[in-house]
């Protein structure tokens, strides 16, 4: 007989695996399907969490790699900007470890997990899987959509698409770089910048995020980054970051969540803080609907309102910085980097600074006269924008 779900999540990565948990921990009947046959792999991350994304993960310390207090930050024309909060600032970790946790979590609180099982489409109440048990339909009175980038459910619920797509590349390599500091290279792929993070014995992982030519870019930072290094590549990720938060996050019983629902950072490119905080705002509004019997849009929207309440704001500056980002040439952003190398500005940088909220240090930074002169560099940047639009 099959058996009806209260809840029916579909992928098994941060967003979904935290919605099915607390979803289940009150006490909802859960399916968990996705498409692998393990959590988290292939990994598609870099692995980067502040120490409050990780903290929202709710998982043991056993998949941190290593942990970062600051960052240096590299213009391919000289100025280097380098600072150091002096204590924890994020986490790097393995990826695959940390869906694991997050999955088997989701698991002991009682949700049934389906793996090697993917979501084709849907009839009605039900989503149709095929997959390791043949095709199936599993009927839900909520669909919970938390199937990455590449939604299949957006698309089959005709839902608008995130604006922007970056491709990202990252190879695990023997290198040696300093195991307390991110590097980042905004130079090695001008529409969003380059990484090279430490992950412990001598090793780093080294990778870019763009648009256009990434391949060629990757190429070219590999021999830059790693030319005093045995560039042996021990782990090779491709994937895919949607930008731009689609314009709608629920309807006709369904909430989309995490990447599937373009929340990646637009500033970093991190997206499990968000998904995460966006599965705990889906939890709670699921329960509630249960509590009232009530699965109407209306009350749904209180998902839309909750999220955006939270870290809504956050995203739509990113985007706006994305965008400008688009036109800072190499000049323009050596010229940023030394500016930022200002003491002061440095401080405000170690006090403020916030992977996944940034708004109020940028807020902070755009108050300080002798930054004046870059607000120049962003009009003309924006005004040139506008223009060829
Ligand atoms: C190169 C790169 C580096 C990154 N670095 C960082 C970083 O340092 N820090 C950070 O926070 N973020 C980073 N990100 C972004 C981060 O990986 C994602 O934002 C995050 O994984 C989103 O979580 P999610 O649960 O929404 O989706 P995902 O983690 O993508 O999980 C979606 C799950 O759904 C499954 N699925 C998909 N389709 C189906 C289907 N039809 N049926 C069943 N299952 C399905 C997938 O197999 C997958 O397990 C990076 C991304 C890339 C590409």
């Amino acid at each position: 007989m099959t058996r009806h779900y209260d809840v029916v999540v579909v992928g098994g990565g941060p967003a979904g695996s935290t919605c099915a948990r607390l979803c289940a921990e009150q006490g909802l009947s859960v399916c968990l399907v996705e498409e692998h046959g393990a959590a988290g792999i292939p990994v598609q991350c870099a692995g980067l969490l502040s120490m409050n994304a990780f903290k929202e993960c709710e998982v043991s310390e056993c998949c941190i790699l290593s942990t970062v207090r600051g960052a240096r930050v590299v213009s391919s024309l000289g100025p280097v900007l380098e600072f150091d909060a002096g204590m924890p600032k994020a986490h790097v970790v393995d990826r695959a470890a940390l869906d694991r946790q997050m999955l088997q979590k989701a698991a002991n609180a009682g949700a049934e997990i389906r793996m090697k099982t993917s979501f084709f489409t849907r009839k009605g109440d039900c989503i149709i899987t095929r997959g390791a048990d043949g095709r199936r339909e599993i009927p839900f009175r909520i669909l919970v959509a938390a199937d990455g980038a590449r939604s299949r459910i957006a698309r089959v619920e005709n839902m608008p698409r995130p604006p922007v797509f970056l491709a990202g590349l990252q190879v695990d390599i023997l290198h040696r770089i300093e195991q307390s500091r991110v590097e980042i290279h905004p130079d090695a792929s001008p529409e969003f910048f380059g990484w090279a993070i430490p992950i412990g014995q001598g090793r780093a992982r080294v990778g870019l995020a763009g648009t256009r030519n990434v391949k060629d870019r990757m190429t070219r930072f590999l021999a830059q980054v790693g030319q005093d290094s045995h560039t042996v590549e021990v782990h090779f990720v491709s994937g895919t970051i949607p930008l731009g938060t689609m314009a709608r996050t629920y309807g006709n019983r369904v909430l989309f969540l995490g990447d599937a629902a373009g929340m990646a950072k637009p500033t970093s490119g991190g997206g499990v803080y968000t998904g995460v905080r966006a599965a705990r705002h889906a939890a709670r509004v699921i329960g509630e609907a249960f509590l009232r019997n009530d699965c109407s849009d209306a009350l749904l929207s209180e998902y839309e309102k909750s999220w955006k309440y939270d870290f809504g704001r956050e995203l739509e500056l990113g985007m706006r910085l994305f965008r400008i980002r688009q036109g800072i040439s190499s000049a323009d952003m050596s010229r940023i980097i030394a500016a930022l190398g200002d003491p002061a500005i440095c401080e405000d940088i170690v006090r403020l600074g916030d992977m996944d909220r940034p708004g109020a240090l940028i807020r902070r930074l755009l108050m300080r006269p002798s930054l004046y002169h870059l607000l120049g560099i962003l009009i003309k940047t924006e005004v040139c924008r506008i223009y060829k639009e």
